[in-house]
């Protein structure tokens, strides 16, 4: 737990962020202080929301793509493929991995977004096998 060098209070606001190194202002004394343990407090947090940003952006997709395209992907037609849907899943991380080699694409938002849902979903396949 981070206390505050005058008064132990364990919370305090960020002022200034200068050279990576912030101020924090005790929310108790009010007295200014620079501190290791709550900057790394504030590094952690800040990390913290950024995973937790972009796992439920793909949360959210992935519920609405499967809301607008029903379950194919778990629960395939089987017209032609009798593969099973955890096969099924790889040939697509194959193909989308084989794109990436061939045209060179390391940036495109839409193709990783496409490889972290398949990993998603062949994380729920399975789990279900
Ligand atoms: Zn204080």
């Amino acid at each position: 737990m981070c206390e505050c060098p005058y008064c132990e209070h364990t919370t305090a606001t960020v002022v200034t962020i200068q050279n990576a190194l912030e101020t924090y202002v005790c929310d108790y004394c009010n007295k200014e202080f620079t501190s290791v343990c709550f900057s790394n407090q504030t590094h952690a947090t800040a990390f913290a929301e950024k995973v937790k940003q972009i796992t439920d952006d793909l949360a959210e997709l992935l519920i609405s793509k499967n809301k607008k395209y029903g379950n194919s992907a778990l629960d395939p037609i089987r017209v032609f493929s009798s593969a099973n849907p955890t096969e099924q899943l790889l040939v697509r991380l194959d193909d989308k991995l084989s794109r990436i080699k061939t045209q060179h694409i390391t940036e495109d938002e839409d193709v990783l977004e496409d490889l972290l849902g398949y990993l998603v979903l062949l994380k729920i396949s399975i789990n279900k096998d």
